[in-house]
């Protein structure tokens, strides 16, 4: 018999009015899940069930969808990479940093355990990893008790810098490979005896694959019924790169060659034509993402350091693009980058109408479901699965209780995140993992960011040490 658990006079429950298309706020309402399955949403539940839970205090929120995240290796760019740009790469730091700040395979490994648990502490119950295959991936997914996709990198060049230069080595038998091992690697995640993973077809950036392997990997992902992310746009240099090469936007050159539709998304998609930073004469690249049905991943707070954003989510949400919300650097914390979404919209429109919690809460949830291909979760309803969070509303930053939603995005972030379940499964319980050691994980993040760092002075072209490349935020005295 499959156990059930009642959450009894929910104080605050955000749940999905499916006629409308949208989350509601209920009052005083119940919530009971058999099993992975939520089987009652409404007053006075009748039903026997194994486990109470007294609501009277919470607010109860859909688990939240993480379309983009690369944890296993951010993690150690803590106090790193922050405050780094730079000038050539139109205040990117993405290209030099990346080619001499590099995590080795174990702390990648101690990495994805510490970034699966922020993301679950901050009350993440799916996300989509998009990495280099690391050995035991897909059991250190399930493991944590997350809902995971994997998006095994396909990649055919890698970049490297030359002074102010961006530099291409290409392989396009390496690329090749890199497409045949994440097909094997995507069948054997949905063949996990968990029953909670997946995969999506990763080609890493526009202009590190091949037209070939690109059109390729668009095909393998619509015949398998996988979903399909690129890099797209995320950078000036990158926009600038596809302009010299096709004579045109990544956007209008992805749809030319046939790999934009409803099963693809796009991460980040920040320099489109209409972008202040890229003054391409055309005007269409937004209507093409919204014709071809094309989904964004969106994940401000890595390029708000940079100084860049995305201009901006209320006019891409307008045009009828589907967004999501992902954790594309540290922290691996949703609720912050929900609200850093709607500060970096209101700054770049210029005005706060642009974009609202809702906007962001449908982004984080049915937004970033869709970009997976499915519509139970990021959901509170009969039939969808138990992915859900409770927020403690006793906690100091959730008072007073007006209107929780706005206080957990604006004010508390994780703060208040008391229980997480997925699959009706607890994994966070009265804000304590249940499935990861944080505190071991973080030993081995340490050393592991000492070795990445002894590393730097021999794959930086000018020698320098990792101090040198990467300052400290102080002098010391
Ligand atoms: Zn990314």
């Amino acid at each position: 018999m499959t156990a059930t658990t009642c959450i009894r006079n929910i104080a605050w429950l955000i749940a999905w009015d499916a006629r409308e298309g949208r989350h509601t706020y209920r009052r005083d309402v119940d919530l009971a899940f058999e099993g992975d399955r939520i089987a009652f949403v409404g007053e006075g539940y009748a039903g026997a069930a194994e486990t109470e839970i007294d609501g009277r205090g919470l607010m109860v929120c859909p688990g939240l969808v993480n379309v983009h995240c690369h944890g296993a290796g951010q993690i150690h760019y803590k106090g790193v990479r922050e405050d780094l740009s730079n000038p050539h790469f139109f205040g990117s730091a993405l290209y030099d940093f990346t080619t001499r700040f590099l995590p080795d395979e174990a702390g990648h490994k101690a990495g994805l355990n510490f970034a699966l648990g922020e993301l679950l502490l901050s009350g993440t119950t799916s996300v989509l990893h998009i990495a280099h295959p690391v050995e035991g991936w897909l059991d250190r997914l399930a493991a944590s008790g997350i809902r995971g996709w994997i998006g095994p990198y396909v990649s055919c060049a890698r970049w490297r810098t030359d002074g102010p230069k961006l530099v291409f080595d290409w392989d396009e038998a390496g690329g090749r490979a890199s497409l045949d091992r994440a097909q094997a690697l995507i069948r054997e995640a949905e063949r996990h005896p968990s029953g909670r993973l997946g995969g999506v077809m990763a080609p890493a950036e526009i202009d590190t694959c091949s037209e070939e392997i690109l059109r390729d990997s668009a095909a393998v992902a619509r015949d398998a019924g996988w979903h399909y992310q690129v890099h797209c746009s995320e950078s000036v240099n990158q926009v600038r790169e596809i302009q010299e090469r096709h004579g045109t936007t990544p956007v209008q050159w992805a749809q030319k060659i046939g790999i934009l539709g409803p099963n693809a998304g796009l991460g980040h998609a920040i320099f489109l034509d209409h972008h202040s930073k890229i003054h391409w004469p055309t005007r269409t690249d937004l209507s093409i993402l919204a014709e071809t049905e094309t989904s964004v991943a969106h994940c401000p707070t890595v390029f708000s350091r940079y100084g860049q954003t995305l201009q901006d989510f209320g006019r891409y949400r307008r045009a009828g693009i589907t967004l999501g919300i992902g954790t594309d650097t540290l922290p691996h914390n949703m609720l912050e980058e929900m609200r850093t979404a709607i500060v970096a919209a209101r700054i770049a429109s210029g005005y706060a109408e642009s974009i609202y919690p809702a906007d962001v809460l449908e982004a984080a949830t049915v937004g970033g479901a869709k970009m997976l291909g499915r519509d139970d979760i990021g959901r509170l309803t009969v039939g969808a699965k138990a992915d859900l969070f409770t927020v403690d509303l006793a906690h100091p930053s959730m008072r007073p209780v007006r209107d929780p939603l706005r206080s957990l995005i604006y004010t508390a972030a994780e703060r208040p995140v008391r229980d997480v379940f997925v699959d009706g499964r607890k994994v966070v319980a009265d804000g304590r993992l249940t499935t990861i050691d944080m505190d071991a994980a973080a030993a081995e993040i340490e050393a592991a960011q000492a070795r990445m760092e002894a590393a730097v002075p021999g794959l930086d072209p000018e020698g320098r040490s990792a101090v040198d490349a990467a300052p400290y935020s102080l002098p010391f005295a």
